[in-house]
């Protein structure tokens, strides 16, 4: 076919990575059309459910960027220079993501999100069908069958080839697995959430401060808030499944109380209505995706969530989905047939994948544990030390991650040698007074090699 005719695609989901997927092919002058389950936002109001805002980051601002959506997003984002620490004592602490205002992270609301970039899909001239659930896949005739899920009726669609962009329950993937082992594994965390939400003041302002991500770290549990820029905050407990507490000892609305009025005291008279939410979003199970193969040659390929979901502690599964958008892109404009394009895809992502998924597991540990260890605080200030001594070689990994391009493998690499450094540069000191400043550099510069541009 050639390169004026490119081969037509059919993305399943219009959510975050297939909203913008479709964005990038059709900009390319691709045909695509993208089949959603639900009904459109647009008519409807935005049905998405969970984690109603979002961690929005370098590597997802520069996706959207390339797809033209970056400036209508950016209107509503709200920015996050850092973690607001609320200690048990009801002390505070701002512990900044980066250098300064220019490495920040972006709360955005996933529905606005949604909604964003299916306008601009369909602008460039991707065609949207909505309530149209993928129930069944027969890849040797090239054929698909949606089901209307409001009054049952199926719809039997040819495609050229499937993308399946339809989340961590992916319905494609299923569809593969049931002629290619794809080798799945998923591992369930043995902890889950629960969405709460901090209202406006009366005066229609914020009630904590707005640029900031909050954390309560209480051990083996956390609360955090995103803000939303209509000035409300989106409160998500993380907890054990089981445990004391666990959310199979705190049940009812009445002991989800007593817990916040037992451990994060000074978040309880911000949400008001706590019994409500509580009875009203149940908890949600987290869960990390490993798949050996993504693609089924030249008929199907699965990107996000439906390829890699993972943990969300590291605030990158979107921004991941995202990346994989790009690249997917960037491969089908060679017009090389698909097998090798989507080979090649998994190939460039595939590693990348499994470094974010990794870091976001260790996240969790940290956020809700570390933040308020006294030795993970001198590590932190050692860290932020030698990222001013060597700017270009010792950028600690949540800049790596958040603020840069760098494949998520060369961040997980470089933060490990980083953090064996860190760790011996201050065993069993109390101040940095006593670190050898001049044996730790030459570690610096034989251990790390520069950091080009990415
Ligand atoms: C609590 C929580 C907090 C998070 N926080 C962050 C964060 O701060 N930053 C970040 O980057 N990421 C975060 N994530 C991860 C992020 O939500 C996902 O990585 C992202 O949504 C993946 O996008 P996706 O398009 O692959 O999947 P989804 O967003 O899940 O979209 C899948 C779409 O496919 C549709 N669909 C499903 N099945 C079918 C079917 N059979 N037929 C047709 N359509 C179908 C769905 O309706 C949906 O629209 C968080 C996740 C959770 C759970």
């Amino acid at each position: 076919m050639s390169a004026a005719q490119p081969r037509p695609l059919t993305i399943v989901g219009a959510g975050l990575a297939g909203a913008l997927l479709a964005i990038l092919l059709a900009r390319d002058g691709r045909r695509v059309d993208v089949y959603e389950k639900r009904g459109d936002p647009r008519l409807r109001g935005y049905g998405g459910g969970r984690s109603i805002n979002l961690a929005l980051a370098e590597r997802g601002r520069h996706a959207l960027e390339q797809a033209g959506a970056e400036a209508a997003v950016m209107r509503q984002a709200v920015m996050m220079r850092g973690r607001m620490v609320h200690f048990a004592d009801g002390s505070l602490q701002l512990q900044r993501y980066g250098r300064d205002d220019s490495e920040v992270i972006w709360s955005v609301h996933r529905g606005d999100l949604n909604l964003t970039l299916i306008g601009l899909a369909e602008a460039a001239g991707a065609r949207l069908h909505f309530d149209r659930r993928l129930d069944a896949v027969d890849f040797d005739a090239r054929s698909a069958r949606f089901v209307d899920d409001r009054d049952g009726s199926a719809e039997q669609v040819d495609f050229a080839a499937l993308v399946g962009a339809d989340g961590a329950g992916s319905a494609v993937r299923a569809a593969m697995q049931r002629v290619a082992d794809l080798g799945e594994r998923v591992e369930p965390l043995d902890h889950g959430y629960r969405e709460l939400e901090i209202p406006p003041a009366d005066d229609g302002g914020f009630r904590i401060e707005p640029n900031a991500l909050h954390i309560w770290p209480r051990g083996d549990y956390m609360c955090i808030a995103l803000p939303n820029d209509e000035r409300t905050f989106t409160v998500t407990l993380f907890m054990p499944n089981r445990g004391n507490p666990g959310f199979d000892t705190v049940r009812t609305p009445a002991q989800a109380r007593a817990l916040f009025a037992r451990d994060f005291a000074d978040a309880l008279p911000l949400i008001p209505g706590l019994e409500a939410d509580w009875a009203a979003n149940p908890a949600g199970m987290l869960a990390t995706l490993y798949l050996e193969r993504w693609h089924l040659d030249g008929r199907a390929v699965l990107i996000g969530d439906a390829a890699h979901a993972m943990v969300p502690f590291h605030g990158q599964g979107m921004n991941c989905a995202f990346e994989d958008c790009v690249e997917l892109a960037r491969g089908l404009r060679d017009e090389a047939p698909l097998e090798e394009v989507f080979a090649g895809f998994q190939a460039a992502r595939q590693p990348n994948a499994l470094a974010i998924q990794h870091m976001a597991l260790e996240n969790y540990r940290e956020m809700r544990d570390r933040v308020d260890d006294s030795d993970y605080l001198l590590q932190r200030a050692l860290e932020l030390e030698l990222q001013q001594r060597h700017p270009d070689r010792f950028v600690p990994r949540y800049a790596m991650v958040s603020f840069m391009r760098i494949p998520y493998a060369v961040a997980l690499e470089r933060s490990r040698l980083q953090h064996a450094l860190l760790e011996r540069a201050t065993r069993g000191l109390d101040d940095l007074e006593q670190v050898d400043r001049g044996a730790l550099d030459a570690e610096v510069r034989a251990q790390l090699a520069p950091l080009e541009d990415f």
